[in-house]
Parts: C-alpha cells; structure tokens; sequence
C-alpha cells in the first residue's frame, strides 16, 4: 500500500474524465486499497481516482471522518440512476485545500455502481451521502468545484489556489469532511 499524492487545482489532471474500469482485477484491487490509505491520512470523506492522477471511474467513501466503526465504500463504474430535490451544502475539495463554497445538489440520489468484486450493487441516501457521490461524479467527469460557482467566485478561487500553491509553507491539513 501507498500513499499518493492528492492533485491540487489546477493540475490539468483534474480536468480529464475518468474512463470506465474494464475489469476488476488486483490492480484495481490495489489502486483501491491506496485511494482508502490516501484519503484517510487527508484526512476527506471521499476520494477519487481522478484526484491522483487516475483516469478511471472509481471513488471511495467513507461518512465516518475517522470516527469507529469505519465504513468504507467503494464505486466502480458508478451511474447516478434517480435523483430528487434541491440542497444547498458547503463542500470542501481535497483538491482545494482550505476552501469552502455553497454549491446546489439533488437532496436524495441512487446510484448504481460495481463494489470491489466486481459486483453491481445500489445505494440510495440524501444530505451528505448524496452530496458526495455528486461531488464525487463531478470528479469523475473532470468537473471541479470551481465549475459549480459564479464567475466571480471562481476568479477569486483561482487566485487564492495560485498564492497557496506557490507559498513554501507546508500544505494545510484538509478541511474537515473536505471530498
Ligand atoms: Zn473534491
């Protein structure tokens, strides 16, 4: 197991969708036991592959924030599949460190997805669930919190994401709950 390394806007890499997992193999199988390590030690409640430079359709989820029992989830493939309602909910990024915004969502989704062996599976759920798998989905699709915004607030994103970027102090620890 590895820890990667979490891509910070603007890599460009966090701009390029994920492709479909073809098949679940041990590879998959380790790429997702680091995606649990990495997202952990963030520490976030959701990552996906596309935030460490993986271009595939695969996120983890964990609700807990390191709290016991955890409860790891994975999304192979995942499609949302029914959606309800309007929720307004300050996300945080693993890939903006230290910034929060408002974003709109579906309240409620249920979403179809392959679990580690490979296996279909649905779940359905509303506030923070459903606001991270969406969160999630924007990933995989090269979607970014600064995409969700007006134009004004992603000027200001923009730069304060430059000055954090380029300040040779140690990176700050992610917002709590941060996706
Ligand atoms: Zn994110």
């Amino acid at each position: 197991m590895a820890l990667r390394e979490i891509l910070r806007y603007p890599d460009k890499r966090l701009k390029e969708p994920g492709e479909p997992v073809l098949e679940v193999t041990g590879e998959i199988h380790a790429l997702l036991e680091d995606m649990a390590l990495t997202m952990y030690a963030a520490p976030g409640v959701g990552l996906a592959a596309t935030q460490i430079g993986i271009p595939l359709r695969i996120f983890v989820l964990d609700l807990t924030s390191g709290e016991e029992p955890s409860d790891l989830r994975v999304f192979i493939n995942p499609d949302v599949v029914e959606h309800r309602g309007q929720i307004v909910w300050e996300e945080g990024c693993l890939s903006f460190p230290g910034i929060r915004e408002d974003i709109e969502r579906a309240e409620w989704i249920k979403i179809r997805a392959l679990d580690k062996d490979g296996k279909p599976f649905e779940m359905e759920g509303d506030g923070l669930f459903a606001v991270a798998v969406q969160h999630e989905m924007d990933h995989l699709d090269g979607v970014l919190l600064v995409d969700r915004v007006s134009l004004l607030r992603r000027r200001l994103i923009h730069r304060a994401m430059i000055k954090k970027n380029r300040s040779k102090e140690l990176p700050e620890p992610a917002e709590a709950g941060a996706l």
